[in-house]
C-alpha cells in the first residue's frame, strides 16, 4: 500500500540530503520526522515538522521516532546496524537494511561487488602488515589502500607508490580491516543516480561526469561527454548494483572510465548523491523526487535531463571567514544559475555548504560560465 500524504515519512541522518529530500517531501503534503546525532537546528531537522536529536542506539529515543513515522529511510549510510534493525522490525525501511549494511563498509561493498560478478578494480581485503604486503605483491604499484569503514571524501586512503615504505603505510590503518585496491589509471569518473521502486521498476537519471579537488567533488558535468558505449556500460552497472541489493529508493554508483574504454565501479551510495544535485533544476523529476516516490510506494516519474547542467560544489572555503557569507551576487546575476545552501551555521574549511547549478543550452557554455562563476568566489586561506 502506497504512504500518501499527509504520511510522515522519517529521516535517519540531518545534513543536506535530508533537507532536499526534506523540502520535497513537504512540498508533497507530507510531513517529515528527522533523527540525527547532530545538535538541533541541523540542515534537515531546520525544514522538518519534528527533529529528534539523539545518538543512534537511543532506543528510547528511537522508539518515539518510530511512534510518530509511516516510512523510513535515510540520507547517509554510516548508520549503526543495531539502528537499522530496530527501524525495520517495526517500519517499511526503504533502502532496507541489507543494502545499508552492505554498502557502509567498503569490504562488504567489494565483496558484494565480486559476488555479483560486477566490474570493479582487482582489490584485495587486508587484515595486517604481512597481508599488505602479499596485496601489494600482487596488485602492483601504484595502489590504494582504503580502510573498511566510515571512510568518504577520501578520508582514510593512502596510496602505495613505487618508494612507500608498507610498515609505515600500515601505521594508520592498523588493527582495522582494509581494502587494497589496484591503481586505476582512469580516463574520467562518472556516476549515475537513479531510482527502483518496490516492484522493481527503475528511472535513471544519466551518466554524469564528475571532477574531483582533494578527493572531494568539484565539478559534475551532465550528461557526461561520454561515447555512447560508456554511457551504456555506466548504466548497466547501475541496474546491475540496483538488481543484486534488491534496492528501493535512490541510489548512486560512482564509477571510473579508463583509458582502453572499460566501466568501473568505484563506490555505491545507498542515497541520493551530491552528483545527482543538478536534477533538481535539469531533470523532470529530481533524485530527491523519485526517493519521495520510491520510498513511499508510489510510481516513479520522468528522471529524463530536459537543460545541459553543470553543478559546481560550495564549500566552507569559500566563505571569507567562518561566519562571514561570500558576496553571492556573481551567481544571483546569472539569469541561469541556481544558488542552493544548506543552513549551516558554520563554513568549516572543506564542509559542503551548498551548490550552484549552472543551466545552458550546451555543456561547454555551462561548464564556461560555472568557472566564471568559481574564479568570482576564490577560497580563502586553508587554516
Ligand atoms: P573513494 O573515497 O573511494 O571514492 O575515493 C576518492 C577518490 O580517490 C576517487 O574519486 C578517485 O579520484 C580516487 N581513487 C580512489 N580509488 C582509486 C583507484 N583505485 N585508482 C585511482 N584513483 C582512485
Amino acid at each position: 500500500m502506497p504512504h500518501l500524504p499527509p504520511s510522515t515519512l522519517g529521516i535517519l541522518g540531518g545534513g543536506q540530503l535530508g533537507r532536499m529530500l526534506a523540502l520535497e517531501a513537504r512540498r508533497g503534503g507530507y510531513r517529515v520526522v528527522v533523527f540525527t546525532n547532530e545538535p538541533a537546528g541541523c540542515p534537515a531537522g531546520q525544514v522538518s515538522d519534528v527533529e529528534i536529536n539523539a545518538e543512534y542506539d537511543d532506543t528510547e529515543a528511537l522508539a518515539r521516532f518510530l511512534d510518530l513515522v509511516d516510512v523510513v529511510t535515510a540520507e547517509f549510510e554510516n548508520i549503526p546496524d543495531a539502528c537499522l534493525q530496530a527501524v525495520e522490525a517495526v517500519k517499511p525501511l526503504r533502502p532496507g537494511r541489507k543494502a545499508i549494511y552492505t554498502t557502509q563498509h567498503r569490504e562488504r561493498e567489494k565483496l558484494f561487488l565480486r559476488d555479483q560478478g560486477i566490474a570493479c578494480a582487482p582489490f584485495r581485503i587486508v587484515e595486517d602488515l604481512p597481508g599488505l604486503e602479499a596485496a601489494v605483491a600482487e596488485l602492483g604499484r601504484p595502489c590504494v589502500i582504503k580502510t573498511a569503514a566510515f571512510g568518504y571524501d577520501g578520508k582514510g586512503q593512502a596510496k602505495v607508490t613505487q618508494d612507500t615504505d608498507l610498515a609505515a603505510a600500515w601505521q594508520p590503518f592498523a588493527g582495522h580491516h582494509a581494502v587494497v585496491e589496484q591503481w586505476v589509471p582512469f580516463e574520467l569518473e562518472v556516476s549515475v543516480v537513479g531510482a527502483r521502486d518496490v516492484h522493481g521498476g527503475t528511472a535513471v537519471h544519466g551518466c554524469v561526469e564528475n571532477i574531483h579537488e582533494h578527493h572531494i567533488l568539484d565539478i559534475s558535468i551532465s550528461p557526461a561527454r561520454v561515447a555512447p558505449e560508456i554511457a551504456a556500460q555506466a548504466l548497466a552497472l547501475w541496474k546491475a548494483v540496483a538488481e543484486g541489493l534488491n534496492y528501493v529508493g535512490t541510489m548512486a554508483v560512482e564509477m571510473f572510465v579508463t583509458k582502453d574504454g572499460r566501466v568501473l565501479v568505484n563506490e555505491i551510495a545507498p542515497r541520493p548523491h551530491n552528483s545527482g544535485h543538478y536534477t533538481i533544476d535539469a531533470c523532470r523529476t529530481s533524485q530527491f523526487g523519485q526517493q519521495l516516490r520510491a520510498v513511499c510506494g508510489l510510481p516513479l516519474g520522468d528522471a529524463s535531463q530536459h537543460t545541459p547542467a553543470v553543478m559546481l560544489n560550495l564549500l566552507g572555503d569559500v566563505w571569507p571567514a567562518e561566519l562571514t557569507h561570500p558576496d553571492w551576487s556573481p551567481v544571483l546575476s546569472h539569469p541561469r544559475a541556481k544558488l542552493h545552501l544548506y543552513g549551516k551555521q558554520q563554513a568549516k574549511w572543506r564542509r559542503k555548504m551548498g551548490h550552484v547549478t549552472v543551466l545552458g543550452d550546451s555543456i561547454e557554455q555551462a561548464l564556461a560560465d560555472a568557472r566564471q562563476i568559481q574564479a568570482s568566489l576564490p577560497p580563502r586561506k586553508q587554516p
